[in-house]
């Protein structure tokens, strides 16, 4: 199976798996990109896969079932209305023609339900986990979302990150105001601007690169809880609160 990135929108990310003959798509906010695609490529679509119920990652769904009837995976407490399987963690979906199949992570956070889909060593995150980043805290609290960036920091560190947004290099530039003398951030910025500027994605990353990198992941380092107090103006050290600060702090940035 080989994941490709069907762009969308300004900087979204469709992640397409295929093998020679069939296609699984996630997140298609648009369909028109996937459809040209599929039909350059002379795929057939057998499932969709949605992480979130955001116009972005789900607004070309209706389109493609007119094309495909297929199955559509998404999270079970979040209104999706062209939803056929219903996923909560736990859950698993195969996808026999692609001979792979995943594992549902519930990540709550950005929306109140988003899900993640973990198998084959790829993790596809949505909005949660970005490369550099994470998502904004639109219908979940702090807590939650750093219990859901602590469950994916928990597999494997050589998991593939298929995050649903080009966002790389601005998030790059908030981490080094909050970890400024972290060498492994200065080294990742300057493989992926070069991966930038020669027309390329920067995702995915690898779950060690954004262990070693991503600040939102990195809430006990004491040169993030550093950081996040100066711009508060505190003296905290509980992760949590540190991860808030620093959600905060890149808000207004
Ligand atoms: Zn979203
Ligand atoms: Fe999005």
């Amino acid at each position: 199976m080989e994941v490709v990135p069907v762009r969308a929108f300004k900087d979204n990310y469709v992640w397409t798996l295929r093998n020679e003959t069939h296609a699984a798509v996630v997140d298609p906010g648009e369909a028109g990109p996937v459809l040209d695609y599929l039909g350059r490529e002379h795929l057939k679509l057998v499932a969709v896969l949605a992480t979130h119920h955001h116009r972005d990652h789900v607004g070309g769904i209706a389109d493609l079932l007119e094309k495909f009837r297929v199955p559509v995976f998404g999270p079970k407490n979040e209104p999706i209305p062209t939803l056929t399987q219903p996923v909560s963690e736990g859950d698993r979906v195969s996808i026999p023609e692609l001979g792979v199949s995943f594992s549902v992570l519930d990540i709550p956070g950005h929306t109140r339900a988003h899900v993640a889909y973990y198998g084959a060593g790829a993790l596809f995150c949505g909005d949660t986990l970005f490369a550099c980043g994470c998502g904004r805290l639109f219908e979940g609290t702090a807590d939650q979302m750093f219990k859901s960036l602590s469950k994916i920091a928990a597999l494997p560190d050589n998991t593939k990150v298929y995050c649903g947004h080009e966002y790389t290099l601005a998030n790059i530039g908030f981490a080094k105001t909050v970890e400024p003398q972290n060498n492994a951030l200065n080294a990742r910025e300057a493989r992926d601007r070069k991966l930038r500027d020669a027309g390329k994605p920067t995702v995915p990353s690898t779950l060690g690169d954004e262990k070693a990198t991503n600040p939102f992941l990195r809430c006990r380092e004491p040169a993030v809880i550093e950081s996040a107090n100066k711009y508060l103006g505190t003296r905290l050290a509980d992760p949590v609160r540190v991860f808030a600060a620093i959600r905060d702090w890149k808000n207004n940035s």
